[in-house]
Formats: structure tokens, C-alpha cells, sequence
């Protein structure tokens, strides 16, 4: 199986997925378009997350950064006169630290990665691949009433509160997905593509973005699970980003989204979703509060998707 991840609703999934799936079925391509240089350390939100979640450590509270975690480096920057720009825990800054070191020493943002699973003890048939090798070659940037912001200021610094009139990507021309990344999605050709319920707009479209990728996705059979409850994104500014990009706030819109590659899309069982578009609606119960949620979603994927 290849999975698309973003942060937060897509690490949730992953725990479970760990407990149902085996270790060597799972491929997951994770986004870099958030990745930011902080203080001399290269931030990866979403692969962070996905090591934390996979390791067992990650914060159940925010699903991002690592549980019981302590702020002495920021907050002693910040006193300093040198705020950053996202809190970062001393614990997870281990994490950018370690990252950082070994891109200087030439390894690439694939090798890193593989580096640092390795040392929170996940499982090594487990690969998580960062959808490209350049750091931080590609950032998300929103349009807003306040001007045009990164990501991360937009969301961090301005709490999502400006109003959004388009996301774009930039870099994302020059950015070449990895090669691991080309070669699973080439390679296991009759392996199911799982889109998590992350972002649609500013996590999964960079991956979607690279170029070639949707051209191999339309040869895949691939499944989606809605990251849209009722008309409002579980968490995270995805329904601001999916409105100002034109599509409806609902799973339908996030059918439409993927449209031209999905064959099948998990829905909440209270939803609704029009037939005869030429995708399988499945629906079941797709919010994750407790790992128990997760693994049951994930029986579900093996019962009904995987069969
Ligand atoms: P961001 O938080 O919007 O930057 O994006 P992420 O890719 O990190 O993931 C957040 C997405 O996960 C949001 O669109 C949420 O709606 C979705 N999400 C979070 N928790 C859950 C959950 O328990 N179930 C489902 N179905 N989606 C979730």
C-alpha cells in the first residue's frame, strides 16, 4: 500500500494502520511543502509527525511535536530577542537538529529520514519517503487580506484568521518528486494508492503537484478517506483553503478534488454523497479520538478496500 500523508488526521490513521497492516506493505509519501529553515535547522512538519506518530511518541493533543516535551530552547531564544516563528519543543528540536547535520554531510532528505526512523525504533520495512529530495525547495503560500503569507505564518503566527483567496506553491516547478518516491509508485503498480485525511489543498496538492504524479496515480486504484465531516474540516484550515480554491466544503468537494484519479472515497456514515460520479462511496465512522478509532478505521480499509 502507498499512502499520501500530511499532518495531524493522516499520522492519526497511521496508528492504526501500523497495528492492522503489516510493516513491509506500507509506502508512505509524505508532503515537504511546509518545511521551513528555523534557526538553522530544517522544520518538517509532516514527516515530524509521521515519525512521532509511527514512534509512539507524538503529542495525542496537538499531533504535532513530541508528548511531555519541554520549550527552555524557545522560550531562552525568545528572551533573547530571537522569537522563531512556530514553538518548537527541545525534544523534537533533536529531530531538526539530527536532520540538519546529515543533509550537511550530504545525505539526502530520504536518507535523513530513514536515519532517524531507524533511531525512534520504527519498524525498517516501513518506508517514509518525503515526496521530494530538495529542502525546502517548494512553500506554500496563501493570499490573504493581510497580503501573501507562508504557510506557517498564516497559520501559526495569524492563527488562520485572515481571509484566503488562493494557496499556491511555490517552487513547486523546479521541484522534482524523489526518486524512491517514482520508484514505489512505478514499481508496486498493483499496489492501492490511500490518500489519509490530511488537507486536501496545502497537503496532499503539493504531492499531487509534482510533476508526473497524478499521471501515475490514474493508472493506481486509488482510495481517499474524507478529512470533511459534515461541511467543516475536522481541524486545520482546509475548508478555508478547499473555498477559495472553488470547491464546496463537503466530501463531495473532496470527491471533486480528486476526481480525475479516484475509484473509491470513505465517508462519514452520517454523510452524504451524490452517486453515479464514477467513484465508490464507502461509508463508515471517520473520526479518530483514540488509537482504538484508528485501528477500527483501518480493520475497515483491510476489510473493504484491501479485499
Ligand atoms: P492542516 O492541519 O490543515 O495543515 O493539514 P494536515 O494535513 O496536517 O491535516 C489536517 C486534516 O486532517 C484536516 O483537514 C482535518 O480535517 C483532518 N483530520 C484531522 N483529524 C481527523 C479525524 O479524526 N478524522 C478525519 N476524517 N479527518 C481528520
Amino acid at each position: 500500500m502507498i499512502i499520501l500523508s500530511g499532518g495531524t488526521g493522516t499520522p492519526k490513521l497511521l496508528v492504526g494502520i501500523k497495528k492492522v497492516f503489516k510493516e513491509e506493505e506500507l509506502n508512505i509519501i509524505v508532503n515537504t511543502a511546509e518545511d521551513v529553515w528555523i534557526s538553522g535547522n530544517l522544520v518538517c512538519p509532516d514527516i515530524d509527525s509521521v515519525l512521532y506518530a509511527l514512534a509512539g511518541v507524538i503529542d495525542k493533543n496537538t499531533w504535532w511535536g513530541i508528548k511531555d516535551d519541554s520549550f527552555y530552547t524557545y522560550n531562552t531564544l525568545k528572551r533573547l530577542n530571537h522569537g522563531e516563528p512556530m514553538m518548537i519543543g527541545d525534544k523534537d528540536r533533536a529531530t531538526h537538529i539530527i536532520r540538519s547535520e546529515l543533509l550537511r554531510e550530504g545525505k539526502s532528505l530520504t536518507e535523513t529520514t530513514a536515519v532517524l526512523a531507524r533511531s525512534f525504533g520504527i519498524h525498517d520495512k516501513i518506508r517514509i519517503l518525503p515526496m521530494t529530495d530538495e529542502p525546502a525547495i517548494v512553500s506554500t503560500m496563501i493570499l490573504t487580506s493581510e497580503g501573501e503569507l507562508h504557510f506557517q505564518e498564516f497559520w501559526v503566527a495569524q492563527k488562520g484568521e485572515p481571509d484566503v483567496f488562493d494557496v499556491t506553491f511555490e517552487g513547486i516547478e523546479k521541484a522534482k518528486p524523489s526518486e524512491a518516491v517514482i520508484q514505489v509508485l512505478e514499481k508496486e503498480s498493483d499496489a492501492l494508492v490511500l490518500i489519509g485525511p490530511s488537507n486536501p489543498i496545502t497537503s496532499i496538492g503539493p504531492i499531487l503537484a509534482l510533476r508526473g504524479i497524478k499521471e501515475l496515480l490514474r493508472w493506481k486504484i486509488v482510495a481517499a478517506i474524507s478529512p470533511i465531516i459534515g461541511t467543516e474540516a475536522v481541524s486545520g484550515p482546509a475548508g478555508k483553503f478547499m473555498r477559495a480554491k472553488g470547491f464546496e466544503v463537503s466530501p463531495y468537494g473532496v470527491l471533486k478534488y480528486y476526481e480525475e484519479f479516484l475509484d473509491v472515497l470513505v465517508i462519514d456514515k452520517n454523510d452524504k454523497c451524490p452517486v453515479n460520479t464514477g467513484v465508490d462511496v464507502l461509508k463508515t465512522d471517520i473520526m479518530i479520538k483514540k488509537d482504538r478509532d484508528s485501528k477500527r478505521l483501518a480493520l475497515f480499509l483491510k476489510r473493504n478496500i484491501m479485499k
